[in-house]
This record gives structure tokens, sequence and C-alpha cells, in this order.
């Protein structure tokens, strides 16, 4: 068990995250009046996508008025980087007024302004447990593109002390962790992974010889399986974030870890992404974001990536809503019965039943309806009857959506099967 657990799971960043549901309703009004009329006031990219839309910025008052602008997608950001010179035209302050700029693949330039709390860090991190005087090993890149930074302002905003590890050397970042009393670890979870067996490699007791305590992970994918896998080498509490460089953090775990809770520096919706219309929660669709940053004002910004809204409350007391989890790119998804299944999905239903060896989902079509086939193998001497009842409620729970599920004898699918074969033929 975690020592200090107690002290790490509970308290807030800021007062704001327990707000009352009807003056979050005003904060968020009130924020995104704000934003837009500063972003129409000076961005003059932003003035041309509401002139488009014949949008007056005044006529936005809350986040239903927003859906008559349509949404910024990522790949128009490249392309409006490209005609204007300095991040398309969509900076609200001057250039003079940033502190640094960044360079992410696309090429897509992001700008970061003097604010210690730019990015909005800091509540992440204290949900993942970090707190003053934890010394941080924050191995995300700190060249080009802003992940250390980013992570860099949020620790010392919470009083951590840094070593700006970086990535790669996992040899050094093992020894570092072992030599120094290091109880905290920013980066990619598989990251994480690398260092823990290079440190057994090189003879060191994971558990005995490092202190390590929590863990805040972004940046890709946490399987239930790694996190699983992760807190048990380590005696770590693992928690992740959803950030991108364009946006800063828009969402993080808490505690709890059941879902991601809105920072409240973002307005976040979820809408199909073929036809912008808004999803209702639980039903997976593209996370769109407006952000109430004055130097960069993204409005409506269409980040590709694939999640849903959670509905209830969560138990930390926090009154954001909260996002479940980030499913994948909108690109790779299957629409099944109008509903979209990703890879990643059902990753995590499976993750939560170590019984199944592998696995793989059929999409088919039988009459006019489409048809989803869980295929399973199981380990030896597993009892298939709760399993499979289990696996089904699963499988509703998080996909919204009924399939069939098909235990097939081991060894008949193989690792590097399509985990998601879509057999359908049209017409
Ligand atoms: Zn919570």
């Amino acid at each position: 068990m975690l020592k200090d657990r107690d002290r790490r799971t509970t308290g807030y960043f800021d007062p704001e995250e327990v707000m009352p549901l009807e003056e979050r309703r005003t904060y968020e009004r009130a924020q995104l009046q704000t934003i837009v009329q500063h972003a129409y006031a000076h961005s003059k990219g932003t003035k041309i996508r509401l002139d488009e839309a014949q949008v007056r910025p005044q006529e936005i008052q809350g986040p239903d008025d927003l859906r008559r602008l349509p949404v910024l997608k990522k790949s128009e950001l490249v392309d409006r980087q490209k005609q204007a010179f300095l991040f398309g035209d969509l900076l609200g302050v001057p250039m003079e007024e940033l502190r640094r700029i960044y360079i992410s693949p696309g090429p897509i330039y992001d700008p970061e302004g003097r604010e210690a709390g730019y990015f909005g860090m800091g509540r992440a991190l204290y949900a993942a447990g970090f707190r003053k005087g934890d010394l941080v090993q924050n191995c995300f890149a700190y060249h080009f593109t802003p992940g250390g930074m980013m992570m860099d302002n949020g620790l010392s905003l919470v009083g951590c002390i840094v070593i700006p590890a970086g990535t790669g050397n996992s040899e050094l970042q093992a020894r570092v962790l072992r030599d120094l009393p290091v109880t905290g670890y920013v980066g990619t979870p598989s990251f994480l992974m690398v260092i823990a067996e290079k440190a057994e490699e090189l003879g060191f007791d994971v558990k005995k010889d490092l202190s390590l305590e929590v863990a805040f992970v972004g940046g890709e994918m946490l399987p239930e399986t790694l996190r699983k896998a992760l807190e048990e080498k380590f005696k770590v509490l693992v928690r992740q974030g959803y950030g991108t460089a364009d946006l800063g953090a828009v969402a993080y775990e808490c505690p709890f870890a059941a879902g991601m809770h809105l920072s409240e520096e973002v307005l976040v919706e979820i809408v199909d992404h073929e036809t912008g219309e808004p999803k209702r929660p639980g039903e997976p669709g593209e996370v769109v974001v407006t952000v109430f940053n004055k130097v960069y004002p993204l409005i409506r910004f269409g980040t590709g990536d694939l999640s849903a809204f959670v509905e209830e409350p969560c138990p930390c007391g926090r009154t954001s809503k909260r996002l479940l989890g980030i499913f994948g790119r909108v690109g790779e998804a299957t629409k099944v019965r109008g509903m979209f299944v990703h890879p990643r999905q059902v990753e995590e239903i499976v993750g939560r039943f170590p019984a199944i060896a592998r696995w793989q989902v059929v999409v088919d079509r039988r009459g006019y309806q489409d048809e989803m086939t869980f295929r399973i193998e199981l380990k030896e001497d597993v009892n298939q009857t709760p399993l499979l009842a289990e696996l089904q409620k699963t499988i509703r729970d998080i996909l919204k959506l009924r399939a069939e599920i098909e235990v097939v004898p081991a060894g008949t699918l193989r690792e590097a099967d399509r985990k998601i074969v879509d057999v359908r033929k049209w017409g």
C-alpha cells in the first residue's frame, strides 16, 4: 500500500474545482463570452472565422451558441499556419508577450504565454497526487515540443522539485531514480515500464531501492493492464491526463480514476465528427475544445480525438464533467449501428478481464442490422458463465452496444490478427 495515500488523495489545488453546478454554469458562460469577444477583437484569424459564419461575437452567450461556428479541424490549423506566418493569425496578443514557441510535427507552432500557470497543469498534477516537496523526474521532452515545459510549469506551481530528465537514456533514468529520493514520475506510461525493466536488469530492487510514490502519465494510451502492472511493480499511484500542445491541459484523473475531469480553463464538446451534432453522455464522438486562454484563444478546436462524457457526479467532489478516457483518433474508429467502436475501447473492456487471453471483434451485417461479435480465447480453468455475463454488461456500459460473445478454442487467434475486423458487405 502506498505510504501517505490519504495525503495524496484528498484536497484540491484550486477551490474552483468544487464550485456548485449552478455557479459553474455561470462561470462557463462568462468565460466563454469574454474569450470570444477578446479573440474577435485581437486575433484576425478568429475574426475571419466568425465573419465567415456570420456570427457576431456578442451572439455567443453560452455553449449552445458556439455550434453556429464550424469546428476548426487540426489539419486546417496546419494549413492556416502555412498561409499566415504567425500561428495562422490566431494569436490573441502581440508576439512580444510570448515566453516560448514550440514546434510539433505537422509542422505546427504553438505559443506559450508569460503567465506562470500557462498550460494549466497544476490542478492536474495535484489531482494525480503530487504534493509540495515531491522530487519529480520529468521524462517528457524539453526540446521543440512543449510536453517537458508544460509539466515543468505545473510542477513548479505545486511546489515540486524537478529533475528535467527528458526522454531516452533509460539506464541513467533508472540510476537517478535509485540514487535520489525521487517520489514522482511524469512521462509516458510505456517509458516508465522501460525504466522499470532497465532497473531490474541493473539488479535494482524496484520496490525496495526506489521511493517512487506517484506517477502522472500522458502522451499515449494507458491501458488498464499497463496501469495495474506499473502500480504493482513500483507500488506507485498512476494517474493520467489529457492535453495537447495547442490547448494545454484539457482533462485529468482524480484519485478515483473514473474518467478525466475537465479543466476549468476549457469548454469541451463531444460531437459527431461528420455531422457536428452533439453527442449524449456515454456516446463517443470527437473532442472539440474552446480554451479560455487570451494568448492563444482557440475556439471550437477539433482535436481529432475520440471520447465520451461520463454523466454521474464524481465522489471526489470536483464538479467538472468527465471524459471517459481517450479511445483513439476519429479516423481509426469503426461505426457500428451509428456508434463509434475504437480498438482502444475494446482494449479497455478486455483489459478488465485477466482471464481473456486473446480477442478479436468482428463486425458483420445480418439483414439490415450491424452485428458485433467478440471472439475471445480464455485462459485455462475459467468459470465461463459469470465471466460472459460480466463481459456483456461491460460491453454495454462502455460501447453502448450489444454484442455476441463467442468463446473460441485456444490457438484460434493470433497476436498479429486485426483487432477489429469489418466484414460487412455493402450493396
Ligand atoms: Zn473525481
